[in-house]
């Protein structure tokens, strides 16, 4: 994706109001992205990290979805699989939910997703990270379109909080 600047990003959220937009956590070091090798920004807040946060472009725009992680089940890690990019991890994937604005967002309204914890999932794509042996699926798929799947998925994540959010 193209660098993006913090204004840009705090006018890009689609379930949040202008006001907690203007408060909310942006990391500081937006210079040093690999923004290239990036389908989409993900973060946490450090001082909340229950809260993460990703922007992406949508239909030529910026959209980012606020994102809440309930606190990680305490004892043994499971194997699960992150619904964005497909990878697999022993504990490193975490159910977010994207609290809805509008209508729907009044009447406690959300949609969950699973994602890779760290919000990395561009970098497990293209194998600039490494969740360990069998994280990833032997597919027949080039990166081009394992790339294309990952935009596919976090876009149509994105517009479907974007679209609940406008009810
Ligand atoms: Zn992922």
């Amino acid at each position: 994706m193209k660098p993006v600047t913090e204004p840009e990003i705090r006018a890009a959220f689609v379930n949040r109001t202008k006001g907690e937009a203007k408060r909310l956590h942006v990391p500081r070091d937006l210079a040093d992205r690999p923004w290239p090798d990036l389908d989409y920004l993900g973060w946490r807040d450090p001082q909340a990290p229950d809260r993460a946060y990703l922007v992406t472009e949508l239909d030529g725009r910026l959209a980012g979805v606020a994102l809440r992680s309930p606190a990680a089940p305490s004892g043994q890690a499971r194997r699960s699989m992150c619904s964005m990019c497909l990878t697999t991890h022993t504990g490193g994937v975490s159910l977010m939910v994207a609290p809805l604005a509008g209508r729907a967002g009044q009447q406690g309204n959300s949609v969950g997703v699973y994602l890779c914890s760290d919000l990395a999932c561009s970098l497990y794509v293209r194998g600039l990270r490494s969740a360990g042996p069998g994280a990833r699926l032997h597919e027949s798929l080039t990166l081009e379109e394992k790339i294309a799947r990952t935009v596919g998925n976090v876009t149509g994540f994105v517009a479907n909080v974007a679209r609940d959010s406008r009810r």
